[in-house]
């Protein structure tokens, strides 16, 4: 076996913590039910299994870092991190994986098309990132024909962005109980803003002072699904310096944004600045963590009016699998009036979004998401219930292009409308 401390030339590089992963797997396979990828092409190179021989043969230089099958097998990979969760000797996937791929990307680009990695860049300036959205949802011919599958996704009319809307303190509705601050994300305040004005009426009703940090930029995560680890740090050393000193929780409505914000540590766990990033991951909360011990029946102005609803949830996967978030959005749908929750089957695969893989890798994205749908008709719920922007901007994609009218909602999209109160009508939620 090779050193892995001293890599052959041409070798897959990792730090340290990433290339111990590789120890730590024991090759049983019991990751390989849970891995979608591997449930759609059966073959070993596409489950985690594979695909961690894969890089422990391309970090001990047996296999060449240029190899297109090395390549092919990992970019088909969606980082949804479900091996994980069914891993019993705690390999930490997503670690081993998004090292390799800014490995391989630092040799030579991965297969994204050239326009997407063009587009990355507008991801960490909200203002520009806004303005494509725009231009995108109004659909011109020049725009379908640099934007292709993206505009497909993009949700019709115009978006309110809680960047332009929310003020600096949003006031506490009756008795002040506690003080946030909010976190918005770029393509999540671009594509689904409502979701974060509705976030922002929510905990406003239920007694808290919401803080709207205006230096805040990107989380990263974007960047760091095609290899860019060094953009990312860059945008999480401002967001750390956004938020440092107010010693509030951060809450964060966006999975894939929170996972981030929460791994923040690792980034920098080689450096002096650790300890700061740590502290910072760990005022970070998901918006259903935030609410879940305060949504009892009668925390909310409840609108007793409100027609039943069947509802079914999904997890995101950087909520489910990278954040150990489930119970709590269950919690809090049950907990609403009139709301009949329906567990929905393998709720926590991931449904081909994946960041920019239904851009990247189309037709596996959209094999995956054909099973999701099939699961969602099953439930005959009326409103599905997702908390990440990519997840809802897919599930919407895959029931229209089924003809079924199933709504997709975020959680607190769906509690602005089980509730009575004309602000929170005005705020768009
Ligand atoms: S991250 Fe998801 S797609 Fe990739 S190997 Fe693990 S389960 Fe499979
Ligand atoms: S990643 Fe975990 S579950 Fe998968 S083969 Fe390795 S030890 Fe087993």
């Amino acid at each position: 076996m090779a050193d892995r401390a001293s890599p052959p030339a041409g070798a897959l590089r990792l730090s340290e913590s990433a290339a111990r992963q590789l120890d730590v797997c024991v090759h049983c396979g019991f990751c390989l039910p849970a891995c979608p990828t591997f449930a759609v092409l059966g073959q070993e190179p596409d489950s985690p299994r594979g695909r961690i021989d894969l890089i422990r043969a391309a970090a001990e230089g047996e296999v060449s870092v240029a190899d297109p099958d090395l390549r092919l097998h990992l970019e088909r990979c969606l980082d949804c991190r479900a091996c994980e969760s069914a891993c019993p000797s705690g390999v930490r996937y997503g670690e081993l994986y998004e090292g390799a791929v800014a490995s391989l990307a630092s040799s030579a680009p991965l297969g994204a098309p050239a326009a997407l990695r063009v587009g990355l860049h507008a991801v960490g300036h909200p203002g520009l990132l806004r303005w494509a959205a725009r231009v995108g949802r109004r659909r011109g011919r020049l725009v379908r024909r640099l934007t292709g599958s993206l505009d497909a996704l993009l949700p019709a009319g115009e978006q309110p962005s809680a960047r332009e809307r929310l003020p600096v303190v949003l006031p506490a509705v009756g008795t002040k109980r506690a003080e946030v601050d909010l976190f918005v994300g770029c393509v999540q305040d671009a594509v689904l803003g409502r979701d974060n004005l509705a976030m922002a009426a929510v905990l406003s009703l239920l007694g808290v002072e919401v803080h709207f940090e205006r230096r805040q930029t990107c989380c990263g995560a974007l960047h760091l699904h095609v290899g860019g680890t060094a953009q990312a740090a860059r945008l999480a050393r401002r967001n750390i310096a956004a938020f440092a000193g107010t010693g509030r929780s951060v809450v964060v409505h966006g999975a894939g944004c929170g996972a981030v914000l929460k791994d923040y540590g690792r980034f920098f766990a080689e450096e002096a600045f650790a300890a700061e990033a740590a502290s910072f991951a760990k005022r970070v909360v998901d918006f259903s963590e935030w609410i879940g011990p305060l949504v009892a029946r009668d925390a909310l102005p409840w609108n007793s009016d409100a027609p039943p609803l069947r509802v079914t949830y999904h997890d995101p996967c950087h909520l489910a699998h990278a954040q150990s978030v489930r119970e709590q959005p269950r919690h809090v749908l049950r907990s609403i009036p009139g709301v009949e929750y329906v567990e929905l089957p393998d709720a926590d695969s991931c449904c081909g979004s994946a960041g920019v893989y239904n851009i990247t890798q189309p037709e596996l994205s959209a094999a995956i998401l054909e099973r999701k749908v099939a699961n969602i008709l099953q439930t005959d719920a009326e409103v599905v219930v997702t908390s990440n922007p990519g997840c809802a901007l897919q599930l919407r994609k895959g029931l229209d292009q089924a003809g079924r009218a199933v709504r997709v909602l975020s959680l607190a999209e769906l509690l602005t409308q089980r509730v009575r109160s004309p602000e929170v009508a005005k705020s768009g939620g």
